[in-house]
């Protein structure tokens, strides 16, 4: 199924998931497993499934496998992220090939994050230039990425939303967002969409901040501004795990509350693989959605 289907009955809420690195341990595979149960349990829309976040590697066989796994297992769809960093022409056409046999119908192209060593892969400078490629090779429904607080190598919004435009144009169907703290700036992101004429479904992209660890991983997105209030709240309770855990949910579910009471097309929840936080944030917005 195309995840444009779920589309038909709004707000969609929807999870991202980081597969365990390629050279896992049994162990910390084992608990990946144990918490997608949890994560597939709360019924979201669809899960999308990161490949070479944060400039790492990843693997296109177990990243087909967990995609097959939760469409055959969970009867959710999955959709494969597809960072152009990570692939030349030649490798990008044979993963695709693959993707269509195990019946994976939706992807992200992206542009990725730059990975920590050189791989030599070129072909590709940005996100557009791989919609034609994935195309061109079968039918399936593109997402594509956005960034209400302007992507960082942008030199103005004019410029980002006239090349988001040039991405939808292409062919991408669909856009879900980089995370996010002031919705403010989601909803300027969206008035500067529908003066460009970009009308494909947009979704929020909501990260609960639980950690100090990803405090500091904010530092390294880039772009994305932390309002006062946020940094308040993290300097309060950053030596506090628990209460830090608990301030990063109450945030992201008043976010949340928020961009659904402005009805917003739906939300993309950077789960993180944490059952637990996002049990609690799904929980807190269940009549909402
Ligand atoms: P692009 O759409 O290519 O845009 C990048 C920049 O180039 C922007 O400034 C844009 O305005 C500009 N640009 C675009 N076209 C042109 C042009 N023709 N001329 C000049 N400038 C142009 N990274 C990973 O490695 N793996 C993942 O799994 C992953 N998942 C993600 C999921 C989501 C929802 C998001 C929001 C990001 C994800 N990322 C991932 C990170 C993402 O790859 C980075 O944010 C990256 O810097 C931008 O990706 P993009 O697809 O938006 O790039």
């Amino acid at each position: 199924m195309k995840v444009s289907e779920c589309f038909k009955t709004r707000p969609v809420i929807s999870f991202e998931i980081f597969p365990p690195r390629p050279n896992a341990k049994q162990p910390a595979i084992d608990k990946f497993y144990e918490s997608l149960d949890t994560l597939a349990s709360l019924k979201p829309a669809y899960i999308s499934i990161t490949y070479g976040a944060g400039g790492g590697t990843s693997s296109e066989e177990k990243t087909i496998a967990l995609a097959k796994f939760i469409k055959e297992h969970y009867g959710i769809e999955p959709v494969t992220h597809l960072p152009a960093v990570a692939f030349n022409k030649e490798t990008m056409t044979e993963f695709l090939d693959k993707l269509a046999a195990a019946h994976v119908e939706n992807v992200l192209a992206l542009r990725g994050d730059k990975p920590k060593v050189d791989n030599g892969n070129h072909d590709f400078t940005y996100a557009t230039d791989l919609v034609d490629v994935i195309k061109a090779r079968g039918d399936y429904y593109i997402l594509g990425a956005c960034h209400p607080d302007i992507h960082p190598e942008s030199a103005n919004a004019v410029e980002d939303t006239k090349h988001l435009k040039e991405k939808v144009d292409a062919g991408v169907s669909q856009l879900v967002s980089q995370l996010f703290f002031d919705n403010q700036h989601f909803y300027n992101f969206i008035e500067r969409c529908e003066l460009a004429g970009i009308d494909v479904p947009i979704q929020a992209g909501i990260m609960p901040v639980i950690n100090q660890r990803q405090i500091e991983k904010m530092a390294t997105i880039g772009g994305v501004e932390l309002p006062p209030k946020f940094l308040k709240i993290m300097d309060r309770y950053k030596d506090n795990p628990v209460a830090m855990r608990d301030a990063g949910i109450a945030y992201a579910v008043d976010q949340i509350v928020d961009l659904l009471a402005e009805g917003v097309d739906g939300i993309h929840l950077y789960t993180m693989d944490n059952p637990v936080v996002t049990k609690r944030i799904c929980e807190a917005i269940r009549a909402m959605v």
